[in-house]
Order: C-alpha cells, then structure tokens, then sequence
C-alpha cells in the first residue's frame, strides 16, 4: 500500500513537473512571436516612414511686395481701409505718411481691423517718436490687440526704465519680453506674432487659454506663453468667452508719436 502511494505521488510530481516545462514551453513560443510583430510593425526601410499626402498647398514667400502670396494685407502705406476707429466703427483717422506709413492721430482712438480674427500669424512693424521723451509709459506707448483684448505692448523703453510686464514686447501686465530687443528710438521695430485663440465652452467657460509667441525684430521673446485672459491695466485678467474679434492698434492719448507700416495677417 505503501509502495502504491509512492508511486502515485512520484507520478503527481512528474505530471506537475511536466505542466510546468509546458507552460515554460509555451511562454517561450509566445515570447518570439511577440517580438516578430514589433519586428514587422518596425519600419524597415525610408519609404515606410514617408508622408506624401495631402500635398501643401504652395505659398510665394514674397510673392505680394515681398508678403506672402496667402497673407491678408492690413496696410500697405496707402490707406487704412481696412481699418474703422474702434469706439464709434468711423474711418480712421490716423495720419497716412507719404513713406508707407501710418502715425497715430492723438486723441482720435484706436483703430481696428473691419475683419475678425481668431488664431494668426501676424506680421506688424512700429517705431517710436524720436521727439517723445516723456518717461516710463509715456514715451512711445501704443499696443497691438490680439482680438481686441490682450495687449503685446510697444513702448520706447530704450533708457527709459519702466516695469518689466511693461515694457516692449511685454504681454502687458503678465509677462515680461524674455529679452529687451528693441531698436534704437526712431528706427524701425518688428513684431512677429504667432497667435493661438482661447477656447469656452456652450457654457462661456475657458477650456483653453490663448498662446503667444513673439519675435522681436527677429528675437524670440514670447515663447509660447498662455494668456492667463484680458490685459487690464488695473486688476486681474478677465475670461468672457468670445468669437473672432478685430485686431486693434492703440491711441494711447498722450502724443505717443508712434508709426505703423507693413502690416499682414495670415490665418492659421
Ligand atoms: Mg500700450
């Protein structure tokens, strides 16, 4: 009797034993063919990781008086047509100069585009009044208004301190320019904006927030940055839901002097 439960268990052991090669075995067999797929999902050859489709569409770089061939021309130094003053959508009256620009006319308000906007690219060139020596915000102070409401700052701050949310290039009152890359007063400045529009839901609650990147006269100072809302010049930002809205240029009502040429928008 003895001998028999021997045998059994010896035999139990030996199945159980047997089990455990097989299921080894079979781990083995799934582990090459697992690592065959990853194999033949990896591209093996240039063409496997190529994308020809859809084909871009072609744009001249400079193919509108040196603007590109797809850009929206805002003004091209003859007239603002394209622009009415924002308070009251009158003509606008700022001065049109005989070389290709436009000078702020104190006191006669902003203006705006008659087109609404939402996420751009915009190319705008500005310069200070060598004859404005007022200090801090005083001196040169215009603004461009990223539908209508959040404001990249221009300023001649050269030698003329002022704080650093403020100064040119600035997300006014949220975030300083990364650098201060401003031309010498009275030549001409570039900004190139790359703007992305904030988003609400049904419930005129943001679900995301505007960004912005900035190139200074070639620079990069605003790198991405997440509009936390409307740029006030006393309190915090605010987050009323909108649509596409005008871009605005600022009449700061204090003789800022400043100019405006070149200016084009393309829509992303
Ligand atoms: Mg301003």
């Amino acid at each position: 009797m003895k001998r028999l439960v021997i045998i059994v268990t010896i035999t139990a052991l030996f199945a159980s034993c047997n089990e455990v090669v097989k299921s080894q075995e079979k781990d083995d067999v799934r582990a090459p063919e697992a690592s065959e797929e990853v194999a033949k999902e990896a591209p093996t050859k240039p063409e496997e990781t190529e994308v020809w489709e859809p084909v871009r569409a072609i744009v001249n770089p400079t193919g509108q008086n040196g603007v590109p061939s797809d850009a929206i021309v805002l003004f091209n130094g003859s007239n603002l047509d394209q622009w009415t003053t924002a308070k009251d959508s009158t003509a606008a009256k700022w001065i049109i100069n005989g070389d290709g620009s436009t000078t702020v006319k104190d006191k006669t308000g902003d203006i705006q585009t008659k087109r609404n906007f939402e996420s751009v690219q915009l190319h705008i060139e500005w310069r200070s009044s060598p004859e404005n020596t007022a200090k801090g915000q005083a001196r040169s102070n215009s603004g461009v208004f990223l539908q209508s409401r959040y404001e990249v700052q221009v300023l001649n701050n050269n030698d003329n301190p002022t704080y650093i949310n403020g100064q040119a290039a600035s997300i006014y009152k949220q975030s300083p320019p990364l650098v201060q890359a401003l031309s010498p007063t009275g030549d001409w400045n570039s900004y190139d904006i790359i703007y992305h529009a904030p988003e609400f839901n049904e419930n005129g609650e943001k679900t995301k927030s505007a960004t912005v990147t900035v190139l200074h006269n070639g620079v990069l100072v605003q790198d991405h940055f997440n509009i936390p809302g409307t740029s006030e010049y006393i309190g915090l930002p605010k987050n009323e839901a909108h649509g596409p809205a005008p871009i605005k240029l600022q009449d700061h009502h204090d003789n800022s002097g400043v100019s405006y040429r070149n200016i084009w928008v393309r829509e992303l």
